[in-house]
């Protein structure tokens, strides 16, 4: 019957849409921050080339029961788009291209398989901003971005992607195509259908085509590393500079002193602007139109910080390259794997003011469990995002007890009222530990809403949902 299948995709899309056997290379099996390709066997790989064409994929795969992994470009961190056995992949690779940027509407449209980072320049060059932002920019897909909501690092002041989108077209699991290319911000035309597909991460339908909402382009940013003495201070601090820099602050992102150590004494490349040693550092910038009264103002929301104790030192980018080396520092867990071999990383999220006594309670937790484990703690504390990265030094993938981790980090976690995925989505890392952040009656909703739209059960089984 796969055979038929195939035959008939080959017949419908051609040859070279689609790869089987040793045609299907590694990257379409490998985890992001994994050195190796997984060692699953999937049917096939499809790559399309149009709308009409992942319809006619999806409906040949309902009516051959056939299971599905949608697939952007590789940058998740929840598995999601990780191949099970005899699934086949339909990479979204091939559906890529900007299509239109409309100046007067200030909307970008583009295609599922189109860089994050190729839409950001096009945007730029006509005087825009696309205010999603993340460090895989380079590969990520604008389709994967948003079947994942994904967040990042300008969340405080434009929303996760969900607020970033106006309009989207997707394809059901049945071959149906809904075109809902909306442009206006205002629409309370019957429920918005687009917000089924965002952040369902692929389970509800495959999204081909997005309608991005544009925002003026910043032309000059402020940008300074604070060492802070106490998390009450770190909330202060946040309050302070929003009210003064008029919600501006684009960035507030705050490493724990476990962090900081670890980044500037272990990772190769890295300086440490400030000393170690101070309980906190919060990276702040403020992106904005007019360099001098925009320094004047960011300068002064300083000094009174200083003044009120909230801040006990700090370093203001002079340049550019000032402002990338401070970003360097919050950057670097994508080179955590260089000086730990195994990791088990998380984005959670909490009420803010609560996340400082979340940490003290995880530490000795972890400690306790897991004897000379080295922990750091960093994160988008402005969204009520935590980032916590644990490493037990000696272990091997075979040995490192991530299971274990997870069950005493989310154990508390489920204590806090937190979410068990702030930004990076469920996907099948995650799906045991659902029900930890979401009640019975949510979640047999979502079963409710999966059963409406995926019947056969073919679009991503086995992610998010337990
Ligand atoms: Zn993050």
């Amino acid at each position: 019957m796969t055979q038929t299948l195939l035959n008939e995709l080959r017949q419908q899309l051609g040859d070279a849409a689609i790869l089987t056997g040793v045609d299907i290379e590694a990257r379409y099996r490998k985890a992001y921050f994994s050195a190796e390709a997984e060692n699953t066997r999937p049917l096939a790989v499809v790559r399309p080339r149009s709308t009409d064409e992942v319809a006619a994929v999806l409906r040949l795969c309902q009516r051959y029961r056939q299971p599905v992994v949608t697939q952007g470009g590789m940058t998740g961190l929840s598995g999601g788009a990780l191949p099970a056995d005899g699934e086949l992949i339909l990479s979204l690779e091939r559906l890529c291209g900007i299509e239109e940027i409309d100046s007067m509407a200030g909307t970008l449209t583009a295609l599922a398989g189109t860089p994050l980072q190729e839409i950001q320049e096009a945007a730029a060059e006509k005087g825009f901003l696309v205010a999603i932002d993340l460090g895989a920019r380079g590969s990520c897909h604008i389709a994967g971005n948003v079947a994942t909501n994904a967040g990042g690092n300008r969340v405080i002041r434009y929303g996760m992607a969900r607020q970033q989108v106006l309009g989207l077209e997707a394809v059901l699991a049945d071959g149906t195509v809904i075109s809902s290319l909306n442009k206006m911000l205002k629409n309370n035309a019957g429920f918005d259908l687009k917000q089924l597909f965002i952040g369902s991460e692929g389970t509800l339908g495959v999204i081909t085509r997005v309608v991005l909402k544009l925002e003026p382009l910043p032309s000059c940013v402020q940008t300074a590393l604070c060492a802070v003495a106490s998390y009450a201070d770190v909330v202060k601090l946040l309050r302070h500079a929003q009210r003064r820099l008029s919600g501006r602050i684009s960035a507030f992102e705050v490493m724990w002193s476990d962090f900081y150590t670890f980044v500037t004494t272990r990772l190769p490349g890295q300086r440490a602007p400030l000393p170690v040693g101070s309980p906190f550092y919060v990276l702040l910038d403020l992106q904005g139109s007019d360099a001098a009264s925009d320094a004047a103002l960011f300068e002064m929301m300083l000094e009174e910080a200083f003044t009120a104790e909230l801040i006990q030192d700090a370093v203001v980018a002079a340049s550019d390259k000032e402002t990338q080396a401070l970003w360097k520092l919050r950057d670097a867990p994508g080179e955590f794997p260089l000086a730990w071999p195994t990791i088990a990383s998380f984005d959670i999220s909490l009420p803010i003011g609560r996340i400082g006594e979340f940490v003290e309670a995880l530490r000795p937790r972890l400690d306790a469990e897991f004897p000379g484990c080295e922990v750091v703690h960093f994160g988008h504390i402005g969204d009520s995002n935590l980032h916590v990265c644990v490493h037990v030094p000696g272990s091997t993938d075979a040995t490192f007890p991530e299971h274990a981790i997870k069950d005493c980090l989310y154990g508390l976690l489920r204590d806090y009222a937190g979410s068990v995925s702030a930004e990076h989505g469920i996907g099948t890392y995650k799906r045991d530990y659902l029900a930890y952040s979401r009640s019975p009656e949510e979640i047999a909703l979502m079963h409710t809403l999966k059963a409406a739209m995926d019947p056969q059960g073919i679009l991503n089984p086995g992610r998010v949902l337990p």
